[in-house]
Protein backbone atom coordinates (compact mmCIF):
# COMPACT_ATOMS: atom_id res chain seq x y z
CA UNK A 1 0.00 0.00 0.00
CA UNK A 2 0.99 3.53 -0.71
CA UNK A 3 2.35 5.37 2.41
CA UNK A 4 0.20 8.14 4.06
CA UNK A 5 0.83 11.73 1.89
CA UNK A 6 2.74 14.37 3.68
CA UNK A 7 0.74 17.49 3.82
CA UNK A 8 1.83 19.98 0.91
CA UNK A 9 0.98 23.81 2.57
CA UNK A 10 0.73 25.27 -1.25
CA UNK A 11 -2.00 23.12 -2.02
CA UNK A 12 -3.81 23.42 0.71
CA UNK A 13 -3.72 20.64 2.16
CA UNK A 14 -5.37 19.68 5.52
CA UNK A 15 -6.72 16.04 6.09
CA UNK A 16 -9.71 15.45 7.47
CA UNK A 17 -9.17 13.03 10.64
CA UNK A 18 -12.54 12.80 11.59
CA UNK A 19 -14.68 9.84 9.87
CA UNK A 20 -17.99 10.91 11.04
CA UNK A 21 -17.59 14.55 9.69
CA UNK A 22 -16.54 13.07 6.24
CA UNK A 23 -19.76 11.01 6.36
CA UNK A 24 -21.88 13.88 7.16
CA UNK A 25 -20.49 15.97 4.26
CA UNK A 26 -21.02 13.35 1.63
CA UNK A 27 -24.93 12.68 3.26
CA UNK A 28 -25.09 16.90 2.68
CA UNK A 29 -25.63 15.79 -1.06
CA UNK A 30 -29.38 15.06 -2.05
CA UNK A 31 -30.12 11.52 -3.58
CA UNK A 32 -31.14 12.91 -6.70
CA UNK A 33 -31.29 15.90 -9.10
CA UNK A 34 -27.59 15.26 -11.06
CA UNK A 35 -26.49 12.47 -13.09
CA UNK A 36 -22.42 12.56 -11.07
CA UNK A 37 -21.09 13.20 -8.15
CA UNK A 38 -17.63 15.52 -8.57
CA UNK A 39 -15.20 15.79 -5.65
CA UNK A 40 -12.14 18.03 -5.58
CA UNK A 41 -9.23 17.76 -3.94
CA UNK A 42 -10.02 13.95 -2.63
CA UNK A 43 -6.32 13.83 -1.11
CA UNK A 44 -6.32 10.54 0.73
CA UNK A 45 -10.25 9.95 0.37
CA UNK A 46 -11.39 10.26 3.66
CA UNK A 47 -14.63 12.00 2.03
CA UNK A 48 -14.54 9.77 -1.01
CA UNK A 49 -14.78 6.75 0.29
CA UNK A 50 -18.22 7.50 1.07
CA UNK A 51 -19.50 9.21 -1.46
CA UNK A 52 -18.30 5.82 -3.48
CA UNK A 53 -21.15 4.12 -0.99
CA UNK A 54 -23.98 5.85 -2.67
CA UNK A 55 -23.74 4.43 -5.86
CA UNK A 56 -23.54 7.18 -8.16
CA UNK A 57 -21.04 7.87 -10.83
CA UNK A 58 -18.26 9.16 -9.58
CA UNK A 59 -15.29 11.28 -10.57
CA UNK A 60 -12.38 13.25 -8.80
CA UNK A 61 -10.01 15.91 -9.38
CA UNK A 62 -6.81 15.91 -7.45
CA UNK A 63 -3.60 18.25 -8.12
CA UNK A 64 -1.50 16.35 -6.63
CA UNK A 65 0.38 13.61 -7.88
CA UNK A 66 1.13 11.67 -4.56
CA UNK A 67 -2.14 11.81 -3.41
CA UNK A 68 -3.25 10.83 -7.15
CA UNK A 69 -1.03 7.64 -6.72
CA UNK A 70 -2.80 6.81 -3.00
CA UNK A 71 -5.72 6.97 -4.16
CA UNK A 72 -5.13 4.79 -7.06
CA UNK A 73 -3.43 1.92 -4.48
CA UNK A 74 -6.53 2.32 -2.25
CA UNK A 75 -9.54 2.84 -4.77
CA UNK A 76 -8.36 0.90 -7.62
CA UNK A 77 -12.13 0.52 -8.74
CA UNK A 78 -12.33 3.93 -8.97
CA UNK A 79 -8.91 4.42 -10.89
CA UNK A 80 -10.08 5.66 -14.64
CA UNK A 81 -12.27 8.25 -12.53
CA UNK A 82 -9.50 9.99 -10.77
CA UNK A 83 -8.46 12.65 -13.16
CA UNK A 84 -5.09 14.19 -12.29
CA UNK A 85 -6.02 17.93 -12.94
CA UNK A 86 -5.98 21.16 -11.98
CA UNK A 87 -9.25 21.63 -10.58
CA UNK A 88 -9.69 25.45 -12.22
CA UNK A 89 -7.59 24.84 -15.31
CA UNK A 90 -11.08 22.46 -16.65
CA UNK A 91 -13.27 22.71 -18.69
CA UNK A 92 -16.06 20.74 -17.19
CA UNK A 93 -18.94 21.15 -19.99
CA UNK A 94 -16.07 19.30 -22.68
CA UNK A 95 -15.13 16.91 -19.58
CA UNK A 96 -18.74 16.13 -18.68
CA UNK A 97 -21.03 16.46 -21.58
CA UNK A 98 -24.99 16.36 -21.38
CA UNK A 99 -24.24 15.88 -17.46
CA UNK A 100 -25.65 17.00 -14.43
CA UNK A 101 -22.59 17.55 -12.08
CA UNK A 102 -22.98 17.24 -7.90
CA UNK A 103 -19.69 18.97 -6.49
CA UNK A 104 -18.64 18.40 -3.70
CA UNK A 105 -15.15 18.68 -1.09
CA UNK A 106 -13.39 19.76 1.38
CA UNK A 107 -12.21 22.11 -0.51
CA UNK A 108 -8.67 23.63 -0.69
CA UNK A 109 -8.99 27.24 1.26
CA UNK A 110 -6.21 29.05 -0.80
CA UNK A 111 -8.54 28.38 -4.18
CA UNK A 112 -11.59 28.26 -2.36
CA UNK A 113 -13.62 31.73 -3.64
CA UNK A 114 -12.32 30.59 -7.46
CA UNK A 115 -13.71 27.33 -7.00
CA UNK A 116 -17.22 28.86 -6.20
CA UNK A 117 -17.01 31.33 -8.97
CA UNK A 118 -16.29 28.85 -11.48
CA UNK A 119 -19.46 26.54 -10.25
CA UNK A 120 -21.05 30.09 -11.03
CA UNK A 121 -19.56 29.84 -14.20
CA UNK A 122 -21.00 26.40 -15.29
CA UNK A 123 -24.38 26.66 -13.31
CA UNK A 124 -26.25 25.16 -16.39
CA UNK A 125 -24.32 22.02 -15.62
CA UNK A 126 -23.64 22.11 -11.82
CA UNK A 127 -27.26 21.70 -10.15
CA UNK A 128 -25.78 21.19 -6.60
CA UNK A 129 -22.47 22.57 -5.06
CA UNK A 130 -21.89 21.00 -1.21
CA UNK A 131 -18.56 21.41 1.06
CA UNK A 132 -16.22 22.52 2.87
CA UNK A 133 -14.81 26.31 3.44
CA UNK A 134 -13.40 28.47 5.50
CA UNK A 135 -15.95 29.08 7.88
CA UNK A 136 -15.61 33.03 6.69
CA UNK A 137 -16.05 31.88 3.77
CA UNK A 138 -18.79 29.90 4.24
CA UNK A 139 -20.66 32.55 6.03
CA UNK A 140 -19.52 35.11 3.64
CA UNK A 141 -21.64 33.03 0.91
CA UNK A 142 -24.71 32.49 2.91
CA UNK A 143 -25.01 35.89 4.21
CA UNK A 144 -27.88 38.32 3.93
CA UNK A 145 -27.99 41.71 2.97
CA UNK A 146 -27.02 43.92 6.03
CA UNK A 147 -24.45 41.54 7.34
CA UNK A 148 -21.17 42.79 7.51
CA UNK A 149 -19.76 39.88 5.70
CA UNK A 150 -22.24 40.20 2.58
CA UNK A 151 -20.76 41.27 -0.81
CA UNK A 152 -20.06 39.73 -4.18
CA UNK A 153 -19.93 36.19 -3.91
CA UNK A 154 -22.99 36.12 -1.63
CA UNK A 155 -25.05 38.09 -4.15
CA UNK A 156 -23.85 36.30 -7.09
CA UNK A 157 -24.39 33.34 -5.22
CA UNK A 158 -27.66 33.54 -4.30
CA UNK A 159 -28.93 35.06 -7.82
CA UNK A 160 -28.91 31.40 -9.08
CA UNK A 161 -28.64 29.27 -5.59
CA UNK A 162 -30.60 28.12 -2.67
CA UNK A 163 -27.90 28.68 0.51
CA UNK A 164 -28.00 26.82 3.52
CA UNK A 165 -25.36 26.43 5.74
CA UNK A 166 -24.85 23.58 7.46
CA UNK A 167 -22.26 23.00 10.07
CA UNK A 168 -18.98 24.28 11.68
CA UNK A 169 -16.14 22.29 12.16
CA UNK A 170 -13.59 22.82 14.56
CA UNK A 171 -9.79 23.16 13.38
CA UNK A 172 -8.66 20.42 16.02
CA UNK A 173 -10.13 17.41 13.66
CA UNK A 174 -7.86 18.19 10.82
CA UNK A 175 -3.85 17.39 10.02
CA UNK A 176 -2.22 19.33 10.07
CA UNK A 177 -4.73 21.87 11.71
CA UNK A 178 -5.68 25.05 9.54
CA UNK A 179 -5.82 28.46 11.26
CA UNK A 180 -9.40 28.86 11.04
CA UNK A 181 -12.50 26.91 11.68
CA UNK A 182 -14.27 25.53 8.98
CA UNK A 183 -18.02 25.71 7.85
CA UNK A 184 -19.89 23.35 5.88
CA UNK A 185 -22.65 24.73 3.00
CA UNK A 186 -24.69 23.33 0.57
CA UNK A 187 -26.08 25.13 -2.70
CA UNK A 188 -28.98 24.00 -4.63
CA UNK A 189 -29.65 25.29 -7.88
CA UNK A 190 -33.09 27.31 -8.38
CA UNK A 191 -35.80 25.99 -10.50
CA UNK A 192 -35.62 29.17 -12.80
CA UNK A 193 -31.72 30.31 -12.44
CA UNK A 194 -32.44 32.50 -15.39
CA UNK A 195 -32.21 36.08 -14.38
CA UNK A 196 -34.30 38.59 -15.80
CA UNK A 197 -31.71 40.60 -16.86
CA UNK A 198 -28.47 41.02 -18.79
CA UNK A 199 -26.57 38.76 -16.79
CA UNK A 200 -23.12 39.26 -18.01
CA UNK A 201 -24.01 42.76 -17.25
CA UNK A 202 -25.32 41.43 -13.29
CA UNK A 203 -22.09 40.36 -12.89
CA UNK A 204 -20.55 43.45 -13.64
CA UNK A 205 -22.72 45.16 -11.73
CA UNK A 206 -22.59 43.69 -8.49
CA UNK A 207 -18.66 43.50 -8.53
CA UNK A 208 -18.46 46.83 -9.31
CA UNK A 209 -21.00 48.51 -6.81
CA UNK A 210 -19.20 46.19 -4.22
CA UNK A 211 -15.79 47.58 -4.98
CA UNK A 212 -16.64 50.82 -2.71
CA UNK A 213 -19.31 49.28 -0.35
CA UNK A 214 -19.56 52.43 1.53
CA UNK A 215 -20.27 54.14 -1.51
CA UNK A 216 -24.09 54.94 -2.83
CA UNK A 217 -24.45 53.07 -5.97
CA UNK A 218 -25.02 56.67 -7.62
CA UNK A 219 -21.13 56.91 -6.99
CA UNK A 220 -20.09 53.31 -7.25
CA UNK A 221 -21.43 53.12 -10.60
CA UNK A 222 -20.32 56.20 -12.18
CA UNK A 223 -18.31 54.14 -14.90
CA UNK A 224 -21.25 53.35 -16.61
CA UNK A 225 -21.54 56.65 -17.66
CA UNK A 226 -25.58 57.03 -16.22
CA UNK A 227 -26.99 60.40 -16.54
CA UNK A 228 -28.69 62.05 -13.65
CA UNK A 229 -32.02 61.67 -15.29
CA UNK A 230 -31.01 57.82 -14.96
CA UNK A 231 -29.87 57.83 -11.65
CA UNK A 232 -32.81 59.68 -10.17
CA UNK A 233 -34.50 56.34 -8.81
CA UNK A 234 -34.11 55.77 -5.18
CA UNK A 235 -32.45 52.50 -5.28
CA UNK A 236 -29.27 54.81 -6.44
CA UNK A 237 -28.89 56.49 -2.90
CA UNK A 238 -28.13 53.14 -1.21
CA UNK A 239 -25.30 50.93 -0.29
CA UNK A 240 -24.51 47.71 -2.04
CA UNK A 241 -24.80 45.84 1.11
CA UNK A 242 -28.34 46.44 1.74
CA UNK A 243 -29.49 45.49 -1.94
CA UNK A 244 -30.46 41.54 -2.26
CA UNK A 245 -30.91 39.51 -5.28
CA UNK A 246 -33.89 41.30 -6.96
CA UNK A 247 -32.96 44.89 -6.22
CA UNK A 248 -29.36 44.03 -7.98
CA UNK A 249 -31.65 42.47 -11.03
CA UNK A 250 -34.14 45.86 -10.80
CA UNK A 251 -30.96 48.02 -10.73
CA UNK A 252 -29.45 46.39 -13.50
CA UNK A 253 -32.02 46.48 -15.66
CA UNK A 254 -31.80 50.25 -15.14
CA UNK A 255 -28.06 50.65 -15.99
CA UNK A 256 -29.40 48.40 -19.20
CA UNK A 257 -31.98 50.55 -19.95
CA UNK A 258 -29.65 53.59 -19.72
CA UNK A 259 -26.84 51.85 -22.11
CA UNK A 260 -29.62 51.33 -24.93
CA UNK A 261 -30.26 54.75 -25.07
N1 LIG B 1 -10.55 15.96 0.85
C1 LIG B 1 -9.34 15.66 1.59
C2 LIG B 1 -8.21 16.67 1.33
C3 LIG B 1 -8.55 18.09 1.67
S1 LIG B 1 -7.18 19.18 1.46
C4 LIG B 1 -9.66 15.58 3.07
O1 LIG B 1 -10.72 16.03 3.47
O2 LIG B 1 -8.83 15.07 3.83
C5 LIG B 1 -7.48 19.87 -0.16
C6 LIG B 1 -7.11 18.95 -1.31
O3 LIG B 1 -7.29 19.68 -2.53
C7 LIG B 1 -5.67 18.47 -1.31
O4 LIG B 1 -5.63 17.09 -1.53
C8 LIG B 1 -5.02 19.24 -2.48
O5 LIG B 1 -3.96 18.53 -3.10
C9 LIG B 1 -6.19 19.39 -3.43
N2 LIG B 1 -6.07 20.52 -4.36
C10 LIG B 1 -5.48 21.73 -4.15
N3 LIG B 1 -5.58 22.52 -5.24
C11 LIG B 1 -6.28 21.80 -6.17
C12 LIG B 1 -6.69 22.07 -7.51
N4 LIG B 1 -6.44 23.25 -8.10
N5 LIG B 1 -7.38 21.11 -8.19
C13 LIG B 1 -7.64 19.92 -7.60
N6 LIG B 1 -7.27 19.60 -6.33
C14 LIG B 1 -6.59 20.53 -5.62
Amino acid sequence: MHPSVKAKKHLGQHFLKDESIAQKIADSLPEVGFDRILEIGPGMGVLTKYLLSKNQALSVIEIDRESVAYLQSHYPDLASDILSEDFLKLDLKTLFPQKQLAIIGNFPYNISTQIVFKALENRAIVPVFSGMFQKEVAERIASKPGSKVYGILSVLTQAFYEVEYLFTVSEHVFSPPPKVKSGVIRLIRKQDFELDCDEALFFKVVKTAFQQRRKTLRNSLKLFELSADATADKIFSERPERLGVAEFVALTKLVEKQKRN
